[in-house]
């Protein structure tokens, strides 16, 4: 049985769905002490629940102290069973977090897949559900699977209510590297909003593209959802090249003026023009899985977050696999699975 400390490295929610994962393509059953210790409310949430709950549907896995507001949770793997599965976070927890705790486990099944999703779809601290679409998955496409994505309906915090379907058409995983971008396709500030005023995402969108003077005045957007997906705002920053796609997200929020939100997005986006790298911070962490368990390639990114380090340990615990990060001559790093 591997034991986790999980108030060390990153100390989240990352450690319990990556785990989750692990365990189920490893079959190595797991005990997570500490949960998400390192945040300010710590245990458990719903949406952890759900993503644990979600893993346990898909294998008939058995799994004790699976509750709101646990600290402890043993996992015991049974075997992946590919086919439909509907997944409701039930509050305006990630659906790309539920994701992300099932999709490698499906990937590596022996048989397609269909998962419908319910909750947030652009929520903060979460991969918004372009960056799943457009950032994340064509990495995994790349590497034999072929996994798509739809958005039927937004859903923003606090009130939910979004909703996506995932098409999972399993293979082996593939070493691949991706060491560069490629060329520069094309760069988009979009700002999505709905039941807020107007001018709320126009200043937000007006601040981005201050921030990004080198970016063309028709690259930026609005786009006003129907009433009923909102309240909400979120402005995504998209840069493409042939190899790769970075978005970044700024993620509306009570009390935070929009402005604020726009010039950290636009600086964030403005590293990430700057810098070589392929894989943008948050790619970076999410690659860890479909990489370690491919059992090799590489790709560079940017300054390791804390979540990227986190990860490599946990799946280095579960697969025996080192995984290395060594900083190169142009500043980018270099992530090997050897
Ligand atoms: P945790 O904080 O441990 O629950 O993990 C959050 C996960 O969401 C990590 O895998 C991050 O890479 C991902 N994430 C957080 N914010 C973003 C964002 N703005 N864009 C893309 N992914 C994100």
């Amino acid at each position: 049985m591997i034991t986790i400390d999980g108030s060390e490295g990153e100390g989240g929610g990352q450690m319990v769905r990556n785990s989750c994962a692990l365990s189920l393509v490893t079959a190595k059953p797991f005990r997570i002490t500490d949960i998400r210790g390192k945040r300010s409310r710590p245990g458990l949430m719903r949406q952890h629940v759900t993503a644990v709950e979600a893993a346990c549907a898909i294998s008939g896995s058995e799994c004790s102290g699976l509750t709101v507001g646990s600290s402890e949770l043993t996992f015991r793997p049974g075997k992946v069973t590919p086919g439909e599965y509907h997944f409701a976070v039930g509050t305006a927890g990630s659906t790309g977090l539920v994701l992300q705790t099932v999709l490698m486990p499906l990937v590596l099944a022996d048989g397609p897949s269909r998962l419908v999703l319910e909750g947030g779809t652009h929520n903060m601290m979460a991969p918004p559900f372009d960056f799943i679409e457009r950032v994340f998955l064509p990495v995994i496409n790349r590497m034999g699977p072929q996994v798509s994505a739809r958005l039927l309906r937004h859903g923003f915090y606090p009130r939910g209510g979004g909703r996506i379907e995932v098409e999972i058409a399993p293979a082996p995983l593939r070493p691949i590297k991706c060491l560069d971008r490629g060329e520069t396709l094309d760069v988009a500030g979009q700002a999505l909003f709905t039941g807020l005023p107007f001018n709320v995402a126009q200043r937000m969108l007006a601040r981005a593209a201050e921030g990004l003077p080198d970016w063309a005045q028709d690259a930026f957007a609005l786009r006003q959802l129907p009433e009923d997906q909102g309240p909400g705002v979120i402005l995504m920053l998209e840069a493409r090249y042939a190899h790769t796609t970075e978005i970044v997200s700024g993620f509306g929020q009570l009390g935070v003026p929009a402005e604020r939100l726009a010039k950290t997005a636009s600086a964030r986006m403005k590293g990430y023009l700057e810098a070589k790298a392929f894989a943008g911070p948050y790619l970076a962490d999410q690659l860890i899985l479909p990489f370690v368990l491919a059992g090799g390639g590489g790709f560079t990114t940017v300054k390791p977050s804390q979540h990227l380090l986190t990860a490599i340990d946990i799946a280095q615990r579960f697969t025996g696999k080192r995984i290395s990060v060594a900083q190169q001559p142009e500043g980018e790093h270099l992530v090997t699975v050897a």
